[in-house]
């Protein structure tokens, strides 16, 4: 870090907002990369790591923040505040992750709608105490004054719906090294193009899986738990459903690689423009057969298609949300 180390500190900050926590430990995965960051910039916002203040962040000047890397997808209005609050303060806004590069794993909730929700987790939950029932409210008066408490919106939406985002960095999560990458970037004032998706290919991921690949059609489709799979052959030819064909290369190919089918995280390469359609067509085009009941057995064993075909996109698709959630 040398060649860095000398000039002035960068003024980072780094929030989630609807995400499960693993983007901030993939910062923290850069390894000893993380104590480079300390020397390398000032850390003024990190809610899972530094306690800094909202407060803090209002009073700074607009454009005080050389970068702010925001993950997670928008699903209440705190989330909106402060993806708003940070656009302003940030010379370089990076949407981090495939929540809030593409809706990710909280935008399926997008197929129903918010009363369903809530009723499913504030009433039919099976682990809460039939004394303990409470449904969420917006405001809550306490000794100390009234507590305003987050909107839950109605539809989860992607960073770039609520403000202007300058790079994407995408993966569930990404890769330490896409992030030590971005950071190093803007460090040494070496930006690529407003609007990049930083850190991945051009490529489908199966133009870089070296599982042999036969053209062979499947007659049915499995759990990669049903089977002994063959560790050199394409998972798809043996029926094991894998999204590398509409997805974006720059993981390094490590699900399947590990056995495991790619599940679609980094979204899809630049000339797809609906992952879920296009992964519909893929699927439907290795089925053996072309009777329509038949095709129709086959692809009803694949469980919760729409989960599968818009596991981290739905926010970013052309469906985008279901009726019951507008
Ligand atoms: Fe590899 Fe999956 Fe593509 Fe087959 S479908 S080549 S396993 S990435």
């Amino acid at each position: 870090m040398a060649e860095v180390a000398d000039k002035k500190k960068l003024q980072i900050a780094i929030y989630w907002g609807a995400a499960c926590g693993g983007c901030d430990v993939a910062v923290l995965d850069t390894d000893a990369f993380i104590l480079d960051v300390a020397e390398l910039a000032d850390i003024r916002l990190w809610p899972i790591a530094v306690d800094g203040k909202y407060a803090d962040v209002v009073a700074m000047e607009d454009g005080e923040l050389d970068l702010v890397l925001f993950n997670g997808a928008v699903r209440n209005s705190e989330n909106q505040k402060i993806a708003e609050l940070l656009r302003r303060k940030a010379k370089v806004m990076v949407a981090l992750g495939s929540c809030a590069h593409l809706g990710g794993i909280p935008g399926l909730a997008n197929e129903c709608g918010r009363e369903e929700i809530f009723h499913r987790a504030y009433l039919e939950n099976p682990s809460l105490e039939e004394s303990n029932v409470v449904l969420p409210v917006t405001e809550k008066k306490v000794a100390a004054g009234t507590l305003e408490i987050p909107h839950f919106h109605r539809a989860v939406r992607r960073l770039s719906d609520v403000v202007d985002v300058d790079y994407f960095v995408p993966g569930c999560p990404p890769a330490p090294d896409q992030i030590k990458a971005v950071l190093l970037a803007v460090a040494g004032g070496e930006l690529p193009p407003v609007g990049s998706v930083v850190g991945a290919s051009d490529r489908a991921l199966c133009d870089e899986c070296e599982r042999k690949k036969d053209e062979k059609k499947v007659t049915r489709f499995r759990r990669p738990w049903q089977i002994i799979q063959d560790p050199e052959k394409c998972l798809l030819e043996q029926g094991i459903v894998c999204a590398g064909s509409v997805t974006r290369a720059g993981c390094g190919v490590r699900c399947p690689d590990s056995g495991m089918p790619c599940r679609g995280c980094y979204g899809p390469p630049p000339n797809v423009k609906d992952q879920g359609a296009k992964f519909i067509s893929a699927i439907s085009s290795i089925v053996e057969s072309r009777d329509a009941d038949e095709m129709a057995r086959v692809l009803d064993e694949i469980p919760d298609v729409l989960g599968y075909a818009y596991r981290f996109g739905l926010p970013a698709s052309t469906l985008q949300r279901s009726t019951r959630s507008q």
